[in-house]
């Protein structure tokens, strides 16, 4: 973990006050000196039962994604714009008079992405990737600001990103004076809702390892 220990008992956002028993924020994995970071929304479920990003259904298809175009996730670095599950909670009464309660996942708050800001921050600062891949319009926006991803997707950015301010209770952003290499995609998961990106989602993970070749990272091609 490139992470201090205290982050494992974060409370900065509601997301970790609402943390289950005996759970940890998700850390970010991979090689600590991967060149390609690759920044998802935040964990599910399965992703908080094993602390790790990327884990169950949506893990599998990040894999086959990227496989499909000869990339190999694991010389890269993965991680999340938050690190502890938002969840809505639905109230359901059973015949027997019981109250069964469900989770399900919904995307983090601005509070959320901002708090966690600095963690992600450091995890960037200490990988210095050649190359960060965002899923997402969550990422996209926490690195960018107000970009929007039907514009951006599928090219490479050279751009300076946001990063937080140092004090801890500060929730502010400013601009990097470094450029990063930045190449935003759709979450993989948008295609299951949206079957018209499928297409275009193909398209842009081989303009991705096309440009992972121009930068020479070859670490990453299988
Ligand atoms: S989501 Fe991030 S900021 Fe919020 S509690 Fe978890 S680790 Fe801390």
């Amino acid at each position: 973990m490139l992470l201090p220990e205290k982050f494992l008992t974060c409370v900065r956002c509601e997301d970790g006050l609402r943390r289950e028993e005996g759970q940890t924020p998700v850390p970010g994995y991979g090689l600590s000196n991967a060149e390609v970071m690759l920044i998802g929304e935040s964990p599910g479920a399965e992703e908080m039962k094993y602390a790790r990003p990327f884990q169950g259904k949506a893990g599998e298809n990040l894999n086959q994604f990227l496989a499909g175009v000869g990339l190999n996730r694991d010389q890269m670095y993965i991680a999340n714009a938050t690190r502890c599950r938002p969840y809505k909670e639905k109230e359901t009464l059973l015949k027997n008079g019981t109250v069964r309660i469900t989770k399900s996942n919904r995307p983090p708050s601005k509070h959320a992405v901002a708090s966690c800001a600095a963690w992600l921050d450091m995890e960037i600062q200490l990988l210095a990737p050649k190359l960060i891949i965002t899923l997402g319009s969550t990422p996209l926006k926490r690195l960018l600001g107000e970009r929007s991803i039907s514009e951006v997707h599928g090219n490479l950015l050279t751009v300076s990103i946001q990063r937080p301010e140092t004090k801890e209770d500060s929730r502010e952003f400013f601009w990097s004076d470094e450029l990063y290499h930045v190449f935003p995609l759709y979450h993989p998961a948008a295609i299951i809702y949206r079957r018209e990106l499928k297409e275009v989602f193909h398209e842009d993970m081989r303009k991705l390892r096309q440009t992972i070749e121009e930068l020479k990272i070859t670490s990453v091609i299988l």
